[in-house]
């Protein structure tokens, strides 16, 4: 039986880093300040007093409205704030209170933001996942599960490959492919979660990533969507990654019962 006071508060910090995380997206691309001044309207600039900045239960009330201009607000800041609560809840569960948990809620918090980002503004930026490469690699040193050779082998897969695929894209087809945001985001994922969650992140990304262009190529009715890659890739990466951490273990061990059975 878990404890319900434990989730309960799990949920409601996790809803409190997703409205930070809301504040990030909608701040940084336009060049504001995170920290300072106080969250405020982004259509008439009034300043959101502090009773109706609760996270998740003000959109509900406010009915996602400006309580001055009325002006619709926040419907973005409340799937980061759910999401955010999700994250925390649903790691605790499979991982419980542990290292591996603490630095699964950092990555899947970054990259829950990093989609936001990517999303709006095509662009994955480096503020994120340098350090976050750099918090991975310090993380299994002080992590009792993890070695910082196996972080080190991850992070070199998830920059390597990617970069190598890149860099052969780039020569064959003239033009620039997957974006170095991309590669950098995925040698984060490998730094914290190992090689094996790369390989996986590359392939159900890659797979998600061919579904959703296929569909919006039809939508659109026009066949350059279909190879031209319009949309952002960092949300597939973050996606496939975040779903290893409830499903990779089961897979890798029927993939190696699967083909070396004695294994
Ligand atoms: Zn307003």
């Amino acid at each position: 039986m878990f404890d319900f006071t434990l989730i309960l508060f799990l949920f409601v910090l996790g809803a409190c880093f997703g409205s930070f995380g809301g504040v990030v997206v909608l701040r940084l691309m336009k060049g504001q300040s995170i920290i300072s001044p106080k969250s405020f309207c982004q259509e008439c600039n009034t300043a959101i007093a502090f009773y109706d900045n609760i996270p998740l239960i003000s959109y509900l009330v406010l009915k996602g409205r400006c309580r001055k201009c009325a002006k619709p607000i926040g419907k973005k800041l409340f799937l980061i704030e759910l999401l955010s609560a999700l994250i925390f809840v649903s790691l605790f569960l499979k991982l419980g209170l542990t290292w591996n948990y603490v630095e699964a809620v950092v990555l899947s918090w970054g990259m829950l933001v990093i989609s936001f980002i990517d999303f709006d503004h095509r662009i994955i930026p480096d503020v994120f996942t340098l350090p976050g490469i750099l918090i991975g690699i310090l993380g299994a040193w002080v992590n009792p599960d993890r070695t910082v050779v196996t972080s080190l082998m991850g992070f070199l897969a998830g920059g390597g490959v990617l970069w190598t695929v890149a860099f052969i894209y780039s020569a064959v087809k003239k033009e620039e492919g997957m974006g170095g945001g991309d590669i950098k985001l995925l040698a984060w994922i490998g730094a914290v979660m190992g090689w094996q969650a790369v390989i996986y992140t590359i392939l159900v990304s890659s797979v998600l990533g061919s579904v959703v262009g296929i569909l919006m190529g039809i939508r659109q009715k026009s066949s350059q969507g279909l190879l031209k890659t319009s949309i952002p890739f960092g949300p597939f990466l973050s996606l496939a990654a975040f779903s290893f951490f409830f499903m990779g273990e089961e897979l890798i061990k029927k993939y190696l019962q699967f083909f070396f059975p004695f294994y």
